[in-house]
């Protein structure tokens, strides 16, 4: 069984045309799945029906084959992690310490699960030197750690990460990627991400969506889509 479906997924803002058509997606435990294509194809809009922050116009999306519905949303936002591609509409705590927190607090989890989770997650990111600091002075990359660590202290099963370079130098970049890549044996964790960054989807995935124009226009294992004539 997939661990995250969509079914026929079509979605469209108040009064424009679809941002999604039609939209079927899948994706397995432990894999790491790109999904890639043009500003404005509609791969932000798919990663916020996938958590279930946005509802279908219609189709469905099913996490472990089960219909995300307004019952199950809790459990969905448990399961699903999704870090934004903007970190400053994440990252708002006093510290970056209460900041990780929130997530798990918000799970309502007893104090020292949360304080154990906080923990592992700063160090997981390498946030020792900044924990104390307001996270809304930080650097963009510095940020982006912040907003994966809280993602991560939830400790989801399905991690989406919208843009995830944006924004980093190149040091932050291969530490992202070596960081990414230990997720999926070391928690069983399947990663879902965009990126404009066309070279790096080799290192980072097993399969990759194309998405134009509100549709996925292919779908395939990593050689298959990038040796196409
Ligand atoms: P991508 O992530 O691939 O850049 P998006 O999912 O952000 O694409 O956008 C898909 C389409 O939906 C675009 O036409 C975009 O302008 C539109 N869109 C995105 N967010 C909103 C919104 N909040 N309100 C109205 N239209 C939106
Ligand atoms: P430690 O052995 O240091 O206590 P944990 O096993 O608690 O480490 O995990 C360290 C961090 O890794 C957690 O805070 C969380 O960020 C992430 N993590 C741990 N287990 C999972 C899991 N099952 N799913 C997702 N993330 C996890």
């Amino acid at each position: 069984m997939h661990i995250i479906e969509t079914r026929d997924l079509t979605f469209a803002y108040p009064n424009r045309p679809p941002a999604l058509s039609g939209v079927n997606f899948t994706a397995g435990r432990k894999e790491r799945v790109a999904v890639i294509g043009a500003n404005g194809a509609g791969k932000s809009t798919l990663f916020k029906h996938l958590n279930g922050i946005l509802t279908p116009s219609s189709g469905e999306v099913l996490v472990h084959g089960e219909s995300v519905t307004k019952r199950n949303l809790r459990e969905v936002r448990k399961a699903v992690g999704l870090v934004f591609q903007n970190p400053d509409d994440q990252v708002f705590s006093p510290t970056v310490e209460q900041d990780i927190a929130f997530g798990p607090a918000n799970l309502g989890l007893d104090e020292e699960t949360i304080a154990h989770r906080v923990e592992s997650a700063i160090q997981l990111m390498a946030l020792e030197d900044l924990r104390d600091r307001p996270p809304h002075h930080l650097s963009g990359g510095e940020k982006k750690r912040v907003a994966i660590a809280g993602v991560l202290a939830m400790e989801p099963q399905v991690l989406i990460l919208d843009e995830p370079t944006a924004g980093l130098d190149p040091q932050g970049v291969a530490d992202l990627i070596r960081f990414v890549n230990t997720l999926p044996e070391a928690f069983g964790m399947t990663v879902i991400f965009s990126t404009h960054h066309l070279d790096l989807v080799p290192e980072l995935a097993d399969s990759v969506y194309v998405m134009d124009h509100s549709r996925v226009v292919a779908h395939g294992s990593v050689p298959a889509i990038f040796s196409r004539p």
